[in-house]
């Protein structure tokens, strides 16, 4: 049995280990301690939530989908009417790396309104300079084969706001759900009898060869991986189709995945209790996954710990 000082130890080195990959982040121009970094109360992403994020896959150092990820991040920003930081993106990414534990990780990304005189509703500051945050955090990709084994999802009503398709940090509905459910699930959003998406993903499904996924929409984000994912049906020659996913049609699914840039592409074997197919990962899954792995930097595994975006 180990000791209760051996686990304290143990949660000790973790600890260390996680402090030591995340010393150091970036605001607005300055490497800093994380620890140190402070934001002044009336930043508007603070008081309104008047903020944009990304969570970039890095394996070994090596980002993927680096250019997608941040071309969404600033199509956020003009949708929110938040000037682009004048900053380069790459050059922050490299010093980060540089300046912390290199290995598998992830790129987190969070660009607010800036900070205003006073608060209110309306800026009164006419020009503000947006504040930007960038920090590396240390992510466990989960391997092939514990990935095959799959996870489970629940529905339920997405009762979210109606900017979903913009990567907001308004993630109350989000992160209420993933506390709520069974570790390592996924909650699917069901909007007007529809899926939309999962908390922190998109959503497929496989009926006899045919992949199916909601069409994009305010309710949906456009996902990386999502779009990546149906670029690889494509060159596999498998028919994808984007359109209306009802409840039932999951339920009576061959296949269902969901994909995320943490996740990348993880098969769903149960919804609501009910196997998927035949509850176990199943073929289209496993082609378009090897896809996937071919276009994808090599991660290095080598962590005690693990996060998910
Ligand atoms: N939808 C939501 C709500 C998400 O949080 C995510 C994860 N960022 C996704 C979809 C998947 O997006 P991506 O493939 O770009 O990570």
């Amino acid at each position: 049995m180990v000791s209760s000082t051996n686990q304290l130890l143990m949660h000790s080195k973790v600890a260390e280990y996680v402090a030591s990959f995340m010393r150091i982040g970036f605001l607005n121009g300055e490497y800093v301690p994380l620890v140190e970094a402070r934001i002044p109360i009336f930043d508007r992403g603070f008081m309104f939530g008047e903020s944009v994020y990304e969570v970039i896959p890095v394996y070994d150092g090596v980002a993927h989908f680096f250019e997608e990820h941040i071309a969404r991040l600033e199509s956020g920003l003009q949708q929110l009417s938040v000037k682009r930081p004048s900053l380069q993106w790459n050059e922050i990414f490299r010093n980060l790396v540089e300046a912390n534990r290199q290995g598998d990780c992830q790129l987190y990304i969070q660009v607010t309104g800036g900070v205003d005189r006073l608060r209110s509703h309306r800026p009164i500051l006419s020009e503000m300079e947006p504040t930007t945050v960038a920090f590396l955090q240390p992510v466990r990709f989960e391997e092939r084969d514990s990935k095959s084994s799959g996870i489970r999802a629940f529905a339920q009503p997405d009762d979210r706001h109606a900017f979903c398709h913009i990567k907001t940090t308004n993630l109350l509905s989000n992160i209420g759900a993933k506390i709520r459910a069974v570790p390592g699930s996924e909650i699917i959003y069901l909007s007007e009898g529809f899926v939309a998406e999962g908390a922190s993903s998109n959503v497929f499904a496989v009926r006899e060869g045919r992949v199916y996924t909601p069409s994009l929409s305010n309710r949906v984000l456009p996902g990386v991986t999502r779009k990546a994912l149906i670029g690889y049906c494509r060159s596999l020659k498998i028919e994808i189709v984007e359109g209306d996913v009802s409840l039932q049609d999951l339920y009576q699914s061959d296949e269902v995945w969901v994909t995320s840039s943490i996740r990348e592409i993880t098969p769903v074997t149960q919804i609501d209790g009910l196997p998927i197919g035949d509850g176990v990962s199943g073929p289209i899954w496993r082609s378009v996954y090897d896809e996937y792995l071919k276009h994808r930097p090599e991660p290095s595994l080598d962590y005690p710990t693990g996060g998910q975006g």
